[in-house]
């Protein structure tokens, strides 16, 4: 049976550092306690939320009123070029075992602080690499239905930063399956310095933040005229060649970069973290994502949408 505990601090499980009580909160290391978990939420009529690393969310300084499972599942097995991961484990743990297997091909995600559950989810991705571009497929739980089954990655509707998990909050990942291939893992170590080499260049790493508050403004989003943009702001013809404009131009353009509320910090480096400083309230960090929209809707006539989930709002 599982243990729910009452009246939990969430700041401690976000990397944000922020964020209020929950009424409930368990932690779950084996699917059957997640299953508990939902089980407690629908017996007490109460919402649920799933927390993984913390690493892409916003927690209000009121908390979460219902349940909070964070997953703490952590198998990991290897069969011929195929790994099978839960929900819960850290990418970069994913990237190791992979690499000691011998297989590679998931290198660009060893800096993703979040979990196999969330990545899949997002559909995270840096360096040119996506999770859709590996994953075979997932194992899902429908919470409406209580069926446990798998989905083909074609099933779910990924694109840039959307899947269909985003969609059907009802479907929870338990697990991924991912196909990499045997390959020389010498010259995928040296990647792996690599991509840290250049995240430390570019990122507020070591920081308190929630990676990047914003997505990327995709050239294909409908209401994105690239026509005209690239006519009124021929800048942007620099990022012809990437999936969409970065958000962090937009607003070191609008000189935001350094732009404080309270505690809460566009970051001096790279203007799509907004640092905590320590003390930071959400509150805080939702007035400065609202000065951030302003000012990009402004200057460029786009509308910046949000990567971070917000919980308890
Ligand atoms: C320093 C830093 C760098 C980052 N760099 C990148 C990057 O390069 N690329 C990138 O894409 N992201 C990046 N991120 C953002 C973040 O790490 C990713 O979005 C990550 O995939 C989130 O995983 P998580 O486990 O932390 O999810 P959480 O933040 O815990 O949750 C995010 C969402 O996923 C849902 N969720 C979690 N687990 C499950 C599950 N099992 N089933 C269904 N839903 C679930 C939650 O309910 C929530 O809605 C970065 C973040 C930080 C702090």
């Amino acid at each position: 049976m599982i243990s729910v505990e009452k009246g939990v601090r969430l700041a401690p499980h976000t990397y944000y550092n922020i964020g209020g009580l929950a009424d409930y909160f368990i932690e779950a290391k084996t699917n059957e306690e997640l299953c508990d978990g939902v089980r407690f939420s629908k017996d007490q009529s109460i919402p649920f939320f799933i927390l993984g690393a913390g690493s892409n969310v916003l927690v209000a300084d009121g908390g979460y009123r219902g349940l909070i499972i964070r997953l703490k599942t952590a198998e990991v097995t290897v069969s011929g070029e195929h790994v099978t991961a839960s929900a819960g484990v850290p990418m970069a743990l994913l990237v190791q075992r992979a690499l000691a297997a011998g297989l590679v091909g998931i290198e660009w995600a060893v800096g993703i602080p979040g979990t196999v559950g969330g990545s899949i989810r997002g559909n995270a991705g840096c360096f040119g690499g996506e999770v859709k571009d590996v994953l075979e497929r997932v194992e899902v739980y429908d919470t409406s239905s209580g069926d446990r089954r798998w989905l083909n990655a074609g099933e779910c509707d990924f694109g840039y930063r959307e899947s269909i998990f985003k969609k059907r909050k009802e479907l929870i990942v338990f697990s991924g399956e991912f196909r990499l291939h045997s390959g020389d893992t010498d010259s995928a170590r040296t990647r792996l310095k690599e991509y840290a080499a250049r995240r430390s260049a570019s990122q507020a790493i070591g920081s308190k933040s929630a990676g990047c508050i914003f997505k990327n403004i995709s050239w294909r989003r409908p209401d994105v005229n690239s026509d005209q943009l690239l006519a009124r702001f021929p800048s942007f013809r620099q990022f012809l060649d990437l999936p969409g404009i970065p958000a962090s131009y937009c607003i070191d353009a609008a000189n935001l970069k350094g732009t404080r509320v309270g505690h809460v910090q566009i970051s001096p480096k790279h203007g799509n973290y907004f640092v905590n400083l320590g003390g930071a309230t959400a509150e805080e960090v939702i007035i400065l994502i609202g000065i951030a929209k302003d000012h990009v809707r402004r200057k460029f006539g786009l509308l910046l949408e949000e990567e971070i989930q917000y919980v308890g709002f």
